[in-house]
């Protein structure tokens, strides 16, 4: 058998070439001269902190991601999880309350709910855009429910006509976490101005990244944006023009943003819309290779919305590929071993709904309950990172044909998948009684 058939893991040549994968092609973020003069700037200027009276780096970028999205107010925080956590201590809810949180998300989503002392009350997602099921989500509704957490995973909008219809109709919060879909829209709105107050993170591993760590909530409620300044620096009022009077009104510790993050992030807004549009272009060219394929089940974007496609879920579905005997974790096991063999960086991106998180064991919420969660998890990895770049294209074409290449000699791999030793992925958390 020639060496460009026989597939890697069995000794053949690998796709995608480690020659092939360059920093120019698939590094991110993606620096150029404009975040270089950027920083000497902010270093020759010497206004590093945020309380810059409305003339640096941190300012600006309020001012121009509030006009982006189409919001009133923007105030820059130290990270996505600082974001959604002053987001709810701005909406002061009672402790206690509890927020709606789809099963399947970061641990960043909910951990600022628990830490609120508030009551995380997890809901299962829907199998095609993997974000909140809206029909789940309104049996969740208490008597004690106080707000919906909108996570837009993987940079796809989350069903913001029905979850608004169930805010409204219970009296409910909607905070955005729009941390993985910057730029992405809803109905031509952007996400981050579709929430009573939106959290966005600017961690370098996002679509719209700083170089280190940053995060911005916005809203359109005045009150809001002023609890949520307050908080980021010790209760302390430090309007423009103010003397500091070190008076802290409320307790609240540390959480904002510094010049050279914010300088770097604008940057990049600045190339955000362009960026978002090739990889727009590239990324539904690489999907629609890998579409083709019998079996694998490739995101797709519903007609109302924009998709920012921070992560690439594929869903694997043995019976459709000509396998109706083997098991989906199975299936997608043995495709991750022999792709990630020839090149393709494919990995599993959460292995266990929320509540299953060791740090959240306690809430005694069994994953058994959010079974769309699990089978997604169960059948399905993910890609990250490299299609972020605009330059990926070639990168993203070896990949599609690695694909071709393992689907060409599934009959070799499925005798494989159906003799191994398996457990499911959550199995590694989950200790006997809470499964
Ligand atoms: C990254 C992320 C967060 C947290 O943001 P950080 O800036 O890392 O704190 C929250 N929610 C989701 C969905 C994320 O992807």
């Amino acid at each position: 058998m020639n060496d460009a058939v026989k597939l890697a893991m069995f000794g053949g040549s690998r796709t995608v070439g480690k020659e092939d994968v360059t920093k120019a092609r698939v590094g991110w973020p993606v620096v150029t001269e404009q975040e270089h003069d950027a920083l000497r700037g902010v270093l020759e200027r010497g206004l590093f902190t945020s309380n810059d009276a409305g003339r640096g780096e941190v300012s600006a970028l309020q001012q121009e991601w509030a006009q982006y999205v189409g919001t009133r107010h923007c105030a820059a925080v130290s990270n996505g999880t600082a974001a959604l956590e002053l987001s709810l201590a701005a909406l002061d809810i009672e402790p206690g309350s509890e927020v709606l949180v789809p099963a399947l998300t970061f641990i960043g989503s909910a951990v600022p709910v628990v830490q609120r002392r508030l009551v995380p009350v997890f809901v299962d997602i829907d199998p095609v855009t993997f974000t909140m099921d809206p029909v789940a989500a309104e049996k969740a509704v208490t008597g004690r429910t106080r707000a919906i957490l909108a996570v837009h995973l993987h940079g796809l909008p989350c069903d913001m006509r029905a979850l608004r219809a169930l805010a409204d109709k219970h009296d409910l919060y909607v905070i955005e976490d729009a941390a993985q879909s910057q730029g992405a829209e809803y109905l031509g709105r952007r996400t981050g101005s579709l929430g009573d107050i939106n959290a966005v993170s600017l961690n370098a591993v996002k679509n719209l990244p700083t170089c280190g760590e940053g995060g911005l909530v916005t809203t359109d409620n005045e009150d809001l944006y002023e609890r949520v300044v307050l908080r980021r620096q010790f209760g302390e009022d430090l309007r423009a023009g103010r003397e500091r009077d070190y008076i802290s009104r409320v307790l609240a510790g540390n959480e904002k943003m510094s010049a050279v993050q914010a300088a770097f992030t604008r940057c990049q807004l600045s190339r955000l819309d362009s960026y978002s549009a090739t990889r727009d272009q590239l990324v539904r060219r690489f999907l629609g290779r890998l579409g083709s394929l019998p079996g694998v089940i490739v995101p797709t974007c519903p007609d109302d919305r924009t998709h920012a496609w921070h992560i690439l879920r594929l869903r694997f579905d043995p019976a459709a590929a000509g396998f109706p005997e083997l098991p989906a974790g199975q299936f997608r096991s043995i495709l991750h071993r022999a792709l990630r063999a020839e090149g393709v960086p494919l990995q599993p991106y959460q292995i266990v709904p929320l509540p299953g998180q060791q740090a959240l064991q306690h809430l005694e919420v069994p994953i058994a309950d959010f079974g769309v969660s699990l089978a997604v998890i169960e059948d399905s990895l993910t890609l990250q990172r490299w299609h972020l770049n605009p330059n990926s294209g070639p990168v993203l074409d070896l990949c599609a044909t690695a694909f071709e290449k393992v689907w060409s000699r599934l009959d070799e791999l499925a005798p494989v998948g159906a003799s191994m030793n398996y457990r499911a992925p959550w199995h590694q958390v989950m200790s006997g009684a809470a499964r």
